[in-house]
This record gives C-alpha cells, sequence and structure tokens, in this order.
C-alpha cells in the first residue's frame, strides 16, 4: 500500500491546498494529512482547530486522514509508515525553500521521498497568511476557502 503524508501548517486550509490533497488521494493508496504544531509560531487556529477544519474539508474523500504532529516531517511519514511527502509548489520562490528542505530530508531518511505537485494556476496566489491578511481588512475571501472555513475565519477575528 502506497501510503503519502502532506505537511503543513494549514492555518487555515484553503482551496489551494485542498486541490493537491484531491489530486494526491489519486496518486497514493492513502494521504495522511500532517497538521504541524509549531510553538515558534502563533497561529491563528490552534493545532485542534485546524485538524478539526481540514477533517470537515476532507470528509469526501475516503482515503485521506487527518492528524497532527509535532517535531520533524521525515519522524512523522515513518510513524505513518509512508515513504512519500506530498509539498505543492506555488511560484519560483517556493523553489529554493523546498528544495532545500527536500534534500535535508532525503540526508535524514533517505528511504522517505519528497514528491511535488505543482499547484493548479487558479491557485497560484494563494496562501494562508493572504487569506487571513485579506479577511483582516474585510475583502471577500469566498473564492480562497470553502464557505465554513471563511466563516470561521471571520469568526476568530471578531475576537
Ligand atoms: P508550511 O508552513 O509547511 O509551508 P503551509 O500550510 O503553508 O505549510 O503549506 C503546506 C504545503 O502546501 C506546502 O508544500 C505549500 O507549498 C503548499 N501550498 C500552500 N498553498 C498552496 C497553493 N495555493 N497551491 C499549492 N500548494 C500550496
Amino acid at each position: 500500500m502506497k501510503i503519502a503524508v502532506y505537511p503543513g501548517t494549514f492555518d487555515p486550509v484553503t482551496n489551494g491546498h485542498l486541490d493537491i490533497i484531491s489530486r494526491s488521494s489519486k496518486l497514493f493508496d492513502k494521504v495522511i494529512i500532517g497538521v504541524l504544531h509549531n510553538s515558534a509560531k502563533t497561529p491563528l487556529f490552534s493545532v485542534d482547530e485546524r485538524v478539526n477544519i481540514l477533517k470537515k474539508a476532507t470528509e469526501n474523500i475516503s482515503n485521506v486522514e487527518v492528524r497532527s504532529f509535532e517535531g520533524l516531517s521525515v519522524d512523522f511519514a515513518k510513524a505513518c509508515k509512508a515513504n512519500v511527502i506530498v509539498r505543492g509548489l506555488r511560484l519560483i520562490t517556493d523553489f529554493e525553500y523546498e528544495l532545500q528542505m527536500a534534500q535535508t530530508n532525503r540526508k535524514l531518511a533517505p528511504d522517505v521521498d519528497t514528491t511535488f505537485l505543482f499547484t493548479s494556476l487558479q491557485y497560484s496566489y494563494l496562501s494562508s497568511t493572504t487569506v487571513k491578511e485579506v479577511a483582516e481588512f474585510g475583502g471577500d475571501i469566498s473564492e480562497f476557502v470553502p464557505g465554513f472555513v471563511a466563516d470561521a475565519i471571520h469568526e476568530k477575528l471578531k475576537k
């Protein structure tokens, strides 16, 4: 069975992430989304909230699972018995960082390989950070995230 992990912060999940998840679910028998608990960052949503949002957003894809993790992506992959890490590539600017991380991960765990999926064109500009910024200044985010995620963002920003 080909198991892949898709690690990230997902604060919160966007339609760009969901596109990568849906496409990778067709390439692998199982895709385990890893929601990173990173104590160095202050996310808008807690790790449990991000996990629950992702569970709801992917409930129609039967071979996708959502878990949280701390530490190295390669260790998370091993714990999931996965030998593939999926990452999404948007612009050239993603490339340098992703290449460096893939090569570091390969050094740490030669049995775990990184696969990149290029973003679908219509999502190439999309990031969790810009979605939060647009929402904060009252812009329309309905094309960037699922409706219930937009509601959750607005609710959070009210507090
Ligand atoms: P991280 O903090 O690890 O970069 P993110 O949640 O920002 O976590 O992103 C997780 C993965 O999803 C990364 O590989 C990132 O490049 C990819 N990604 C983010 N936004 C998009 C998008 N709009 N289209 C395709 N891939 C994306």
